[in-house]
């Protein structure tokens, strides 16, 4: 019958065309790397379609990123036409949560208007509540209570829920109430946070079985990818979407795999795969056990590895690429992280004169702190690069304080945005008035843009306060007026420009300075893109990943947790040393599972290469000024003999003796047991048995004695993470 088939369906395996066909009930793929799960969404979604089941509307798609969402609408749509066209409801979580909250904010007690609050205002929120309940905010800092409060909402818990111990844990038992007042003042900001954007959907949909049918009856097929890394929250989110009333069938398709969870240290829940079958009886689960994206030797490497991990489903991997001419994994040394960097330059420079492209390869970092000396490298040698989710744009100073502002236009009720820059730049509105402007507000519940111009009006205030508090209104006042009617960049250039804020950067005289004005005019630039300027802003507060020169070939550089489900022709690993990958904050844990999620993560990236992996490591590295020396990551010794070159390397590493090199390092499974040893260091003698479990008992043991923490302290808190 193949060849009846829809063309988007004949390209498919038996088991993915199972996958995709299984339209009717609940169905788990659950499958390795590079095995086609995020391809059998697509096609099914492709098919749901072309077969008339559903209208774009009534698919909901939920992607990891928002870029994975907009490249699985790209397929879709060479697959089917036009008729991806408005598939609205395919993104992120997060993005859906929005989407729904903006259609019923009233239910949950806000206003359609409500704004997004990212990190920095959270904490400042936080810290505001922190200090009018009289609490030393030295000995129980916002920053740590605003990490307490995400992780109880992705595990769903409102103040009522969080368990006694977790409430007492903080503030000497006000952690509960401090929670509650937390959430309380959002509803007056009209505001909410990244948790609250599933925990109103979840409430909501509990208190309002109208709504919540309403969307049974609207959403007939539930997709997920990327499933081993939902949490709690989100798990409670789908269920109640996917489970319809009897009768009706739960078309609910996840897929996802084990082996590649690495947001545990976010809430992530790998324990929903197992969940799934549970709440979902009779689903089927399907595997896919072919892998199309990678090479043997690359695919070999991958699973040699992972099966060192002890808690996993387990699962099959096979290819058929076998041509003797695929390279096989190449491990790297360098002397430190300089030359590493002009090291995978020189083979970047050499695939490029070989006609590859850069869009083609891919370097991923363990944390972003390694980035910059890629980037540095690649402007002296003009290799155009981009970086994926890395320091953004968007969270620097300048752009802050206009986003400030735009927010306040476009929502008065923004507290937050006016007491960012309502002396920004300075106006000699201080401290006192900013608190008088704090008090009247609260005591009215109105926000303080209004309690400006309530004051103004009285004459509480001295007359240059005053003067200056008049100005803020007018000026706010008129840029509202326009939202409507001039077009955005433009209203935006007028803002930046009739605040001041663009002269208070001419008139600084920092070396920074210049470099902020370029940011402000790319910021206005950035917002061309959008049809409004509210449009812009929901944006920005969703923005994951920033893609800049997205047309240009070029290296992409990010971390490994946000190579997750890309693939690139070449991808280089650098950095792979205990301590920075395994990092030392796993190390530190002790347990088994901080490790095996770094172990998960050395295979998200190996398995990202489809022809070419270079993993790098240096034996010196500096980190915050200070010089370590470092030794090869354990995961080096987990790769096996057979799919790994250990490429030869001259003697410019500047005296970098590894005796033992070259000797009988492949005569072990374990390729790397006894391949590297340094003077000054002296690693003891692996094991050469496959006892995992016995090697890390002695590795950990080796890695204490040996890094030598004495000087200058654990290296572990001076690595910045992810
Ligand atoms: P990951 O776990 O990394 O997210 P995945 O399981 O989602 O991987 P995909 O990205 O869907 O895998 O597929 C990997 C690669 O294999 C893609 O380039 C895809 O186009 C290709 N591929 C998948 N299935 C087939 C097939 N039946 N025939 C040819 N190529 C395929
Ligand atoms: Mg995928």
């Amino acid at each position: 019958d193949q060849h009846r088939a829809p063309d988007y369906l004949s390209g498919l395996n038996p088991e993915q065309r199972e996958a995709v066909e299984t339209l009717d009930g609940p169905v788990l793929v659950l499958a390795g790397a590079g095995t086609g799960k995020t391809r059998v969404l697509t096609t099914r979604i492709a098919h749901i379609l072309a077969s008339s089941r559903a209208y774009p509307s009534q698919i909901l798609a939920v992607t990891f990123t928002n870029k994975a969402a907009r490249e699985m609408k790209e397929r879709i749509g060479v697959l089917v036409g036009a008729a991806v066209e408005g598939m609205p409801w395919m993104g992120t979580f997060h993005s859906i949560g929005v989407k729904l909250l903006r259609r019923h904010a009233e239910l949950v007690g806000l206003k359609s208007s409500f704004t997004i609050l990212d990190t920095d205002d959270v904490v400042r929120l936080i810290k505001q509540i922190i200090q009018a309940e009289g609490i030393d905010d030295k000995r129980w800092p916002a920053k740590q209570f605003a990490q307490m409060i995400d992780g109880w909402k992705n595990k769903g818990f409102g103040p009522a829920d969080i368990p006694e111990g977790d409430a007492r844990s903080f503030a000497n038992g006000k952690g509960r109430e401090l929670y509650a007042s937390y959430q309380a003042r959002l509803m007056t900001l009209n505001a909410c946070d990244f948790g609250d954007l599933l925990l109103h959907p979840i409430r909501m949909f509990r208190a309002h079985p109208d709504v919540l049918k309403d969307y049974h009856d609207k959403f007939r097929y539930i997709l997920v990818d990327e499933y081993q890394d939902t949490n709690t929250a989100q798990y409670m989110w789908l269920r109640l979407l996917a489970q319809r009333p009897k009768g009706t069938p739960q078309n609910v398709c996840c897929v996802g795999d084990d082996d590649q969870s690495i947001y545990g240290w976010r809430g992530a829940e790998v324990d929903n795969i197992l969940r799934f079958e549970k709440d979902f009886p009779g689903a089927k689960v399907i595997k896919l056990e072919r892998n199309y994206r990678s090479t043997e030797h690359i695919l070999g490497a991958a699973a040699h590895l992972i099966a060192h991990n002890e808690g996993r489903l387990g699962k099959t991997l096979f290819t058929d690429r076998t041509d003797p001419d695929d390279d096989k994994v190449q491990v790297h040394a360098a002397w430190d992280s300089e030359e590493e960097a002009r090291a995978v330059g020189e083979e970047i420079e050499q695939l490029q004169r070989q006609q590859h492209n850069l869009n083609d390869m891919a370097i991923l970092v363990r944390a972003s702190f390694q980035m910059r000396e890629f980037e540095d490298r690649f402007v002296t040698l003009g290799l155009n690069y981009r970086v994926i989710g890395g320091p953004r744009f968007y969270e620097r100073l300048e752009i802050r304080d206009a986003l400030a502002y735009f927010r306040l236009v476009c929502q008065p009720a923004d507290d937050l945005a006016f007491e960012r820059i309502v002396n920004t730049p300075k106006r000699g509105l201080g401290d006192t008035t900013v608190r008088s402007l704090h008090d009247y507000a609260r005591g009215r519940n109105i926000p303080m843009l209004a309690a400006a111009a309530d004051l103004i009006e009285t004459d509480e205030m001295k007359a240059k306060p005053r003067k200056s508090l008049f100005d803020v209104v007018t000026m706010f006042k008129r840029w509202q007026g326009l939202l409507e009617t001039t077009p955005h960049t433009e209203l935006a250039e007028t803002i930046l420009e009739e605040s001041g804020y663009t002269d208070m950067w001419k008139n600084d005289k920092s070396a920074e300075a210049p470099g902020r004005l370029e940011n402000l005019k790319e910021l206005v630039r950035s917002m061309e893109a959008f049809e409004s300027m509210r449009g812009f802003l929901e944006h920005i507060a969703l923005v994951m990943d920033a893609e800049q020169n997205e047309d240009l070939d070029a290296v992409s550089i990010m971390t490994l947790h946000s190579a997750k489900g890309l693939e690139f022709e070449t991808v280089f690993l650098p950095g792979w040393e205990e301590g920075l990958f395994p990092h030392q904050r796993a190390l530190d844990e002790g347990g088994r599972s901080g490790l095996e999620e770094e172990r998960r993560l050395a295979y998200v990236g190996l398995t990202r290469a489809k022809r070419r992996c270079h993993i790098w490591f240096v034996s010196n590295r500096r980190i915050h000024g200070l010089w370590q020396s470092t030794l090869p990551s354990r995961f080096l010794d987990e790769l096996p003999v057979a799919h790994v070159d250990v490429a030869e390397t001259d003697q410019s590493y500047g005296g970098y003796n590894r005796g033992g090199y070259g000797q009988s390092r492949f005569d072990s499974q374990e390729p790397f047991a006894n391949a590297y040893s340094t003077p000054g260091w002296k690693r003891a003698q692996q094991n050469k048995t496959d006892a995992t479990r016995d090697n890390w008992g002695t590795r950990s043991g080796v890695g204490l004695e040996r890094i030598g923490y004495g000087e200058s302290g654990p290296r572990a808190r001076t690595i910045d993470g992810e």
